[in-house]
């Protein structure tokens, strides 16, 4: 604690009981402090007053006097007495207080012995002083004999140091309470944060005192008076014969350490409540103090711990895996059910086993462990191995376990029991590879039966061709000699004869078609032979002038762009022929053909052609059939002539070439045949194409 002397003392009271003492014994005294601060003074000598600090020399004077005598104290002296330079005398001693040197009681101005009056006359003339004045001030200066001068001082400083000792007594209590105070705040504060209450027992007055935390905790108002029965009741029912026992068998002398529940408005708190209890010879009270804190949150954290831990060992036993959790040194720290279940023991059985003993019966870790081998580098494992001793296969997962300063511990090891799903995959397997076999049988009879139908196609094919080739000759005979017929005696016939002779003829002609037609397929199916870039519109423009040199004309045929692409160049001949012949044969009567014949590229190795007319179109429940060889949608006595292979030729061309054909119609109102044809020819090898 820092104070100067003038904390300590009263300074005007100081100053009066200076003056009165300077009145009794004529000497004037001050007590001035180490920095030269006069804290109090009774009256200055006239002398010095209306003198020597009224002249500058002189009073520097003054002041040298103060400042020497009071440097000598600092030395440790008791007692200094020092003549000043203007001729008067002044003693001083330091005033210590509680080991302190605070300040110096000085006394003076006076004379030991009565004064050298030549000297003050030298004075008065030196400083300009009226020298009758100045003489008579220097006689009032008191003497004072040399000898009694320390006890003046000792009784003054005694007295300064009796005061000052007082006013320190005094701060120090104040401080102190000040302190008391600080320290009563900081302890509320403490309890409040740590939420823990005091409570002390008054002997005498027999009374309970709670401090505010404890108030707060049990939200009682302070005004409340506590006695025993309002405490019990605010303690939660189903605690409060546990907190009456304890706190009865705490008055006979046991520890008081309970937790319970209080219940405060409508909520439930938790407490921890502790008591020290002391009791005199007799067995009577005699002091009691406790504390109550506030557990709430703690025991909050401490349920919800227990609900995670019971959870988390529920979920543990429940699992249907194998699961051990296994140190670094191979032993089960912990074992869920259905492994303890597995090794036929009890789950706290399996603590510090060795798994390699009790799983594998085995005197070391087998090779390829994975559990080694994660605790070697600290990498997860997985793996299926099939465990003899276990009777089957398991999926096994080991994941390192580390402590809370990163050390590996050990591994999580879990075993999922998969024979069956190994057996499904054994079935499966199986299954398949029957399958494939089956397959492979099936896929050989197949091409067996393929290669022969292609036979037999070959065959049909060959046949129809060599039959329909070999039906020309007989037929041509029967057109020679009808000729002949015609030439030389049609006018020796009757009327029904001529007719019959006519429809001889057409149904010779009618023959020559079919058979025409015929081999014009069978010759298709044999394949094109010369494949080579055509470029269509050429071809379709070849087919479109053959058209109009027949018809003269008689018709409209718009040939907008085609592409160029790998075909062969007299089946696309045949195809646009057909396919416009069509279009102009399927006319409306009376109406002018307006045929468009266009292409596009859908894509890279694909183009379309379209062949549109404006004829009598069909019923698209018919698409199907006009493409069958012999299949007409007309009958022979129609206006439509025709065999019926049109169609046919056209499909066969374009699936040789590997296209497709189809059709868009609407009976009455004109049709549109769309080929779609690839770019390039990827049909079979040379040597495929013979078979
Ligand atoms: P054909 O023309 O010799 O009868 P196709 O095979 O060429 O034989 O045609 C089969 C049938 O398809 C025809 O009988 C006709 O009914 C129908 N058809 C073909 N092209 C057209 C077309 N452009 N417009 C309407 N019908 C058509």
């Amino acid at each position: 604690m820092k104070y100067s002397l003038n904390d300590l003392i009263d300074v005007q009271e100081t100053r009066k009981l200076l003056e009165d003492f300077h009145a009794a014994v004529g000497v004037p005294a001050a007590i001035i402090d180490l920095e030269g601060l006069v804290l109090v003074a009774s009256r200055w000598q006239r002398v010095c007053t209306d003198f020597h600090r009224v002249d500058e020399t002189a009073r520097k004077r003054c002041t040298e006097s103060d400042t020497t005598l009071a440097n000598s104290l600092l030395t440790g002296k008791t007692y200094s007495l020092y003549r000043c330079r203007n001729g008067l005398l002044d003693a001083a001693s330091p005033i210590i207080i509680d080991g302190e040197h605070l300040a110096n009681m000085f006394i003076g101005q006076f004379f030991t012995e009565k004064p050298e009056m030549d000297f003050f006359r030298a004075q008065a003339k030196q400083f300009g002083f009226d020298e009758a004045e100045y003489l008579r001030a220097v006689a009032e200066v008191p003497i004072v004999a040399e000898e009694t001068l320390p006890a003046i001082l000792s009784f003054l400083t005694s007295f300064a140091v009796i005061i000052g000792s007082l006013g320190l007594k005094q701060l120090k209590q104040v401080q102190t309470e000040k302190e008391l105070r600080e320290t009563e705040k900081d302890l509320k504060r403490a309890q409040a944060v740590a939420k823990v209450g005091n409570w002390r027992i008054n002997i005498p007055e027999n009374a309970i005192y709670w401090s505010d935390e404890t108030y707060r905790i049990f939200g009682f108002p302070h005004e409340k008076p506590i006695d025993y029965d309002a405490f019990l009741a605010s303690v939660h029912p189903d605690d409060r014969e546990r907190v009456d026992h304890s706190w009865k068998t705490a008055l006979t002398g046991q520890p008081y350490d309970i937790e319970h529940r209080i219940i405060v408005g409508d909520t439930i708190k938790w407490v921890h409540e502790q008591a020290l209890l002391e009791f005199n010879e007799a067995g009577a009270l005699r002091s009691g103090f406790g504390t109550v804190q506030d557990i709430t949150d703690r025991k909050q954290t401490e349920q919800e711990l227990l609900r995670a831990k019971n959870e988390w060992e529920l979920t543990f036993d429940s699992v249907p895996d194998l699961i051990a959790i296994l140190d670094t040194r191979h032993r089960i720290v912990r074992a869920n059910r259905k492994m303890a279940e597995k090794l036929g023991i009890e789950q706290e059985e399996c603590v510090g086993l060795h798994c390699y003993e009790s799983v594998h019966h085995a005197d070391c870790p087998p090779h390829g462990c994975p559990h080694s081998m994660t605790i070697r580098d600290g990498k997860e494992r997985t793996l299926e191995v099939h465990e003899e001793s276990l009777g089957g296969d398991f999926l096994i997962s080991t994941t390192p376990l580390y402590d809370e300063q990163g050390g590996m511990v050990g591994t999580v090891h879990v075993a999922r029991d998969i024979t069956e799903r190994k057996s499904i995959e054994k079935e499966l397997r199986r299954s398949r590879d029957e399958l494939e076999r089956r397959v492979q049988e099936r896929t050989a009879e197949l091409s067996q039966a393929l290669e022969k139908l292609e036979k037999m196609n070959r065959e049909l094919e060959d046949f129809a061709y060599i039959a329909s080739h070999d039906l020309q000759e007989p037929l041509r005979k029967i057109q020679a000699f009808g000729n002949l017929i015609r030439e030389k005696c049609i006018d020796k016939l009757d009327k029904t004869e001529q007719e019959y002779f006519i429809r001889i003829e057409r149904a010779a002609e009618r023959m020559r078609q079919l058979i025409q037609d015929l081999l014009k397929l069978s010759r298709i199916a044999t394949r094109p032979e010369s494949m080579r870039t055509v470029d269509l519109k050429e071809i379709a423009n070849e087919v479109v002038q053959v058209f109009d040199h027949q018809s003269g004309g008689n018709g409209v045929i718009e040939l907008v762009d085609l592409p160029t692409i790998e075909a062969d160049p007299c089946q696309m001949m045949q195809l646009f022929q057909n396919l416009i012949g069509n279009a102009l044969k399927y006319q409306k009567p009376g109406e002018i053909p307006t045929i468009k014949v266009y292409g596009d590229l859908s894509d890279q190795n694909t183009c379309r052609i379209f062949v549109k007319d404006n004829g009598i179109g069909f019923e698209e429940r018919y698409l199907e059939k006009i493409f069958l060889p012999f299949q007409r949608l007309h009958g022979r006595d129609s206006q439509y002539e025709g065999t019926g292979m049109g169609l046919a030729i056209c499909r066969k061309i374009v699936e040789q070439h590997g296209g497709s054909i189809t059709a868009k119609s609407e009976s009455g109102n004109g049709s549109s045949f769309i080929v779609t044809l690839p770019v390039k020819h990827r049909g079979p090898g040379k040597d495929e194409l013979k078979k």
